[in-house]
């Protein structure tokens, strides 16, 4: 048959007013949705992160025909709070950064990202960068409980090369969402790990964040090593759409070993009498800081709505 097209699988990169930078093998190509993908709205809707099917047009360029199946979503909420917000798709994995001394480590945001990967079903792991400077040996300690928890724990100097190699495993093949506050070294660690890569992602976030309406975009970094690093400008300040199904108690892992067990089946684990997370508190099972940030992010959530 004349004009038959061949079919193609890649993966979208990047969207910007509705041109779809998708990544076919080796090259990246602009591409279009085909009709049908075009009326699909919110979460339906071809996303950074998919994985897509093509059509390769007699012209030469590509148009997405279909949308291959989501292992995950990540969202935020929209602006009036209603509506489900596609961040990115796919994502495998959430790398939440500190560094061990300037800035100090901020636990009860490390817990809050944590939640935030639990409640999305996608794992996730810590990187304590700046290990070269002075007083960092003593910080890194305070880490010991997020191993014994089950969280790998990296150790690295973006600085020194240390650990390097390590994160680079670490990230091979899997698509990684790194999230941390600025100046704990997100940059320095992608440059060390892929020259270049951590200079693409500070410019980007810069011009995102100049045109403060303009919808914050997501985009993903093919990694020489496979796999992808994901940039989402102001992640740090969205309001996340909702933690899944689970609650709140279930997204601290060390807890889920006691859920069941309290004395009432609605236990907020805060007051109530025969509450098998409390005790565990008392009997220390469960880390004082880790339990500090559970009643931080309730009492918040509390506040906000009854949906967080
Ligand atoms: P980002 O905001 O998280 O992307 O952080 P940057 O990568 O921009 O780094 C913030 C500052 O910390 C810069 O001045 C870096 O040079 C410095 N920095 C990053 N990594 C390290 C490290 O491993 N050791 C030391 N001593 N400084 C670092
Ligand atoms: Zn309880």
């Amino acid at each position: 048959m004349m004009g038959q097209s061949e079919t193609l699988r890649g993966r979208v990169l990047r969207t910007v007013g509705g041109v779809y930078e998708v990544e076919i093998g080796d090259e990246v190509t602009e591409c279009s949705l085909r009709g049908r993908l075009k009326q699909e709205k919110g979460i339906g809707r071809v996303a950074v992160g998919d994985g897509v099917e093509l059509e390769r047009m007699d012209d030469g360029g590509c148009v997405i025909t279909a949308l291959l199946p989501r292992s995950s979503r990540l969202s935020r909420r929209s602006a009036d709070g209603r509506r489900e917000q596609l961040i990115a798709t796919n994502v495998d994995q959430l790398g939440a950064v500190l560094s061990l001394t300037r800035p100090e480590p901020v636990f009860s945001l490390l817990d809050r990202f944590l939640v935030l990967a639990e409640a999305n079903d996608i794992s996730a792991f810590v990187v304590c960068n700046k290990v070269d400077l002075p007083g960092a040996n003593a910080v890194s300690e305070l880490f010991v409980v997020y191993r014994e928890i089950g969280y790998d724990v990296l150790y690295t100097s973006a600085k020194r090369g240390q650990g390097i190699e390590e994160l680079r495993e670490h990230l091979a093949g899997r698509i990684t969402l790194f999230v941390g506050s600025s100046g704990v070294g997100k940059s320095s660690l992608l440059n060390a790990l892929q020259p270049g890569l951590g200079l693409r992602v500070g410019e980007i976030s810069v011009a995102l964040e100049r045109g403060r309406h303009t919808t914050v975009a997501a985009a993903l970094h093919p990694l020489d090593v496979g796999g992808y690093v994901v940039d989402t400008p102001g992640l740090g300040k969205m309001r996340f759409w909702e933690m899944g199904e689970r609650d709140l108690a279930h997204c601290f892992r060390e807890f889920e070993p006691y859920l069941g067990d309290c004395k009432f089946d609605d236990c907020s684990h805060v007051h109530e009498p025969g509450c098998r997370i409390l005790e565990a508190l008392e009997h220390e099972e469960i880390h004082p800081l880790r339990y500090e940030s559970y009643r931080k992010i309730l009492d918040e959530s509390g506040e906000e709505s009854s949906r967080w």
